[in-house]
């Protein structure tokens, strides 16, 4: 495998960084992921659009333009033989003499770049037997629409979920209402037949995946609701399903060991996931 670091295309085992880089020391640095079907990238310009507003929120210079990323991304894609999976890109602040402040000096960001395979059959799999959550107290920071590398609170909240056995542990806030996944949006079709999910201010990440099934559904025809819902609010929904690049549509079976309706996949999650991906 090839990753790109700062301009240079590596074998990924060789790739390396600085260890005064402010990523690394800070978690001063901003991520995306891309997936890819049959060599295309999903939802690119909303990705683009994110990168951007990101680095600009932490006032980090961006380094290229989207067509600078598109040419490296194409050519890791080339590099590691990539028809479907995934693109990872970071950007941090670079390289500094350790301090809080921003450095004096206009520092050169760091551009890190990967490409994965995954088998779009496998996680179709996956989709189509549904998954468990679990619920844990949401212990981010305040400005969650930020897609910052400082990803300790989610990676604790998913490694809980493994340990039980479930694929995703829903944050809770605490006014008891659900924030997000640790690395997924939250929804659920109400007992009336309409999908909720939270509305996207600073609590939560601004999922592109979310945002383009909101679109989608909408023009299927389903009423769409930005707003918060509780854990007990998802536990009797009809169904629940979380969204992301990664995961596109993948419809939730149970909650805290509850299950959402019959305990089956729903069957709006699984049109929205069709839809999803028939538009590609
Ligand atoms: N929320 C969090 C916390 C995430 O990390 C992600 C995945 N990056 C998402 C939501 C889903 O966002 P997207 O649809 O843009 O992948």
């Amino acid at each position: 495998r090839f990753a790109y670091v700062n301009g240079r295309y590596l074998p990924q085992d060789e790739a390396l960084i600085h260890i005064e880089d402010r990523g690394f020391q800070f978690a001063d640095a901003i991520y995306e992921v891309w997936s890819v079907r049959s060599g295309e990238l999903l939802d690119a310009d909303g990705h683009f659009g994110r990168l951007e507003r990101s680095l600009a929120e932490l006032r980090i210079t961006n380094p290229k333009s989207r067509a600078g990323y598109r040419l490296v991304i194409a050519e890791l894609l080339r590099r590691n033989r990539v028809r479907d999976g995934l693109v990872y890109l970071q950007v941090s602040r670079g390289r500094a003499r350790r301090d809080h402040a921003f450095p004096a000096a206009q520092t050169r960001p760091t551009v890190v770049m990967t490409a994965k395979r995954l088998d779009p059959a496998a996680a179709d799999r996956r989709a189509d037997h549904g998954v468990a959550v679990i619920t844990r107290p949401d212990q981010r920071w305040a400005r969650c629409d930020i897609k910052t590398v400082n990803l300790l609170p989610n990676v604790l909240a998913k490694q809980a979920a493994i340990e039980a056995g479930a694929a995703e542990a829903w944050l809770v806030d605490e006014a008891g209402k659900v924030t997000e996944g640790s690395s997924t949006n939250a929804w659920i079709l109400n007992a009336e037949g309409v999908l909720v999910t939270r509305q996207a201010d600073h609590a939560i990440l601004h999922g592109i995946t979310r945002s383009t099934i909101m679109n989608r559904a909408a023009a299927l025809g389903y009423r769409v609701e930005e707003r918060a819902f509780s854990v007990e609010e998802a536990q009797t929904a009809r169904e629940a399903f979380m969204t992301s690049a990664t995961t596109f549509v993948t419809a939730i079976t149970s909650i805290d060991g509850r299950p959402v309706g019959n305990g089956a996949p729903g069957s709006v999650a699984i049109a929205l996931r069709e839809a999803y991906l028939e538009s590609l």
